[in-house]
């Protein structure tokens, strides 16, 4: 269970759990505090992670979730599966190959009809935002937002656990025309040479920190180039630091890595840590609180962002005390989002209504530190659209809307209006207001689409 030990001591010695232990589905048996359940409620598991990816460590297993509140526990829910993520019907066939423990490939054929519903590439980001270098497709970068690049390492496409509510979840499914993903570091630094209007790179996954260090050095050291001196922040997208504090801390690698990061800051880069923390508990344990201050002794920042999601943290007082336990650390709170229409979204999404509703009681509850966490956001299709407030216009009821980032960057920071509507939960759900027809962007985005055969 978790131990609330403040430390900031860097000489505290750290035995328990530092060598990997991962399960996967075909592990579940394996896992010791799940004998306790039923052999039913085990048998829904097994369901659900032959459909949606599964993965946990023995770190999150012993030091995260609490077991004597099981399953309303916020980082069980975070990482186990549960019964409700399929519909009905679909788990009802999957069970039923199962029972009848059927070929390999039958529940692999099951599982993959499973997963073409649950929309496993939202925003059409295959089609796109992949970039073009010499006339050749570059599937493993994504280049949506002018300032930034979003790139794939090969090596970083799975995490140390995953989150039952990961958008990414078709990567991790073995499938590889799901996946973009590169290895190909000098692709990446040939591209940026030539963007000089890219400011930041954006390495992302799956997790890029299950790279060993020796591959994040390959696609790090050469961004200090001349060239490529208009790549100012260099941004790791990762869960690690939660899932895996040991990354930072007492990996054979952990100080090689900990020197890389200081040699791009030394270098003049701004590097940023997008941290992923869904709930204050995972910010408790003396190792992750260690790996935070190493990381921050190299002169990197730690920004942090999640999504609300429902049974883990749609309640504006775990916001609040998120945010402020971030700051007290030192960790700049970055993005609250809205969880995205994909996978296991009939069990986690929360009513944008609702959503707006938990930050904006989350935020009247801190500082001014803490609200440099914006949202909610809603990494559409167009691109990331603020629910800015729900107020009553010439007597209609609407959501007041704000790009944060789109993808002609001419649209940013305007404002637009959508029909109120209590029941939605995605930007799709939205029509304009006041009986027009389209946003004012539609047309615009509708030939982009054309444009990329999307
Ligand atoms: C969110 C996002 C970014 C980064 O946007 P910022 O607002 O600069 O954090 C870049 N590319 C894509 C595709 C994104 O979804």
């Amino acid at each position: 269970m978790t131990q609330l030990i403040k430390t900031k001591t860097s000489d505290e010695v750290f035995t328990r759990n530092t060598k990997f232990t991962v399960y996967t589905e075909r592990q579940l048996d394996r896992i010791e505090p799940l004998q306790s359940l039923t052999p039913e409620q085990r048998f829904e598991m097994r369901v659900v992670a032959n459909v949606l990816p599964f993965r946990v460590n023995q770190y999150v297993i012993d030091e995260l979730i609490d077991w004597t509140n099981i399953p309303a526990d916020p980082i069980f829910q975070l990482t186990f599966p549960q019964r409700g993520m399929l519909a009905p019907e679909d788990y009802d066939r999957m069970a039923d190959v199962l029972q009848r423990e059927a070929e390999r490939s039958e529940v692999q054929a099951v599982a993959n009809e499973i997963r073409e519903k649950l929309n496993p590439h939202p925003a059409g980001q295959q089609e796109m935002n992949v970039p073009m270098l010499d006339g050749e497709p570059l599937p493993g970068m994504q280049h949506k937002y002018r300032e930034t690049v979003l790139f794939f390492p090969s090596q970083g496409q799975v995490c140390h656990t995953y989150c039952t509510f990961c958008f990414r979840w078709a990567q991790f499914i073995g499938d590889k025309e799901l996946r973009f993903a590169s290895n190909e570091a000098d692709t990446l630094h040939r591209y940026l040479a030539k963007h000089k209007e890219v400011s930041d790179l954006l390495l992302t996954g799956g997790d890029p920190m299950v790279m060993k260090t020796h591959h994040l050095k390959g696609y790090l050291d050469g961004l200090m180039r001349p060239e490529l001196d208009h790549v100012q922040n260099i941004r790791i997208g990762t869960k690690s630091l939660t899932f895996w504090p040991q990354r930072f801390v007492t990996d054979p690698d952990a100080d090689e890595l900990l020197k890389l990061l200081r040699r791009l800051v030394r270098g003049g880069k701004h590097v940023a840590l997008m941290a992923h923390f869904n709930h204050w508990r995972e910010m408790e344990t003396p190792i992750v609180r260690e790996a935070i201050r190493r990381i921050q002794a190299t002169g990197a920042i730690i920004r942090a962002q999640a999504p609300v999601v429902q049974h883990i943290n749609d309640d504006p007082d775990v916001w609040a005390r998120m945010w402020r336990t971030q700051v007290g650390l030192g960790i700049v709170p970055y993005y609250m989002f809205v969880e995205r229409d994909t996978g296991a979204k009939r069990y986690f999404e929360v009513p944008l209504e609702r959503t707006y509703k938990i930050y904006r009681e989350a935020i009247q509850q801190v500082s001014g530190l803490a609200r440099t966490a914006r949202g909610p956001s809603m990494s559409a299709g167009p691109g990331k659209v603020e629910i800015q407030g729900i107020t009553e216009l010439n007597g209609e009821k609407v959501f007041v809307l704000r790009f944060i980032q789109g993808r002609n960057p001419d649209w940013v920071q305007r404002i637009f209006f959508a029909k109120y509507d209590p029941e939605a939960t995605w930007f799709d759900d939205l029509v304009p207001a006041f009986g027009e027809e389209k946003f004012f962007f539609t047309d615009e985005y509708n030939a982009m689409q054309e444009q990329a055969g999307a």
